[in-house]
């Protein structure tokens, strides 16, 4: 007689999603500890994903055009290159990363807003 396995941990990857295991850099390819916010190769942020709204942090797929949450568009020009790219964390094209620093208080954050989300200074 078979037994029903519970195979709730069996996601796209396949063998991949079991808690605790090393999965790869999205950006360099390298094993990163499951809790890594900074991938310590390539030293570029949330190097597991999901990718998520710059606006909501609502998760997203790349090649979506807009939130499914809070309907932020999720192509934007990059700083860096001036092409269009998927508004994830870092541009497709050159790699520029599409946060920008508060003069003011140093906080991270999408170029969404005119001024800082946390000290209200205007953002260069
Ligand atoms: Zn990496
Ligand atoms: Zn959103
Ligand atoms: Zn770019
Ligand atoms: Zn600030």
């Amino acid at each position: 007689m078979r037994v029903k396995r519970r195979e709730s941990f069996k996601g796209a990857g396949g063998t991949l999603g079991m808690p605790g295991y090393k999965r790869p850099c999205r950006h360099c390819g390298e094993l990163v500890p499951p809790d890594s916010n900074v991938c310590p190769f390539c030293s570029r942020v949330n190097p597991r994903g999901p990718l998520r709204c710059p606006g909501c942090r609502n998760p997203v797929k790349k090649g979506w055009k807009s939130c499914s949450n809070c309907g932020l568009g999720l192509e934007t020009t990059c700083p860096g290159c001036g092409e269009q790219t998927f508004f994830g964390d870092y541009c497709e094209e050159c790699g520029e990363r599409l946060t920008v620093t508060c003069p003011g208080c140093g906080e991270e954050q999408p170029p969404l807003e005119e001024n800082c989300v946390d000290c209200g200074e205007p953002l260069e």
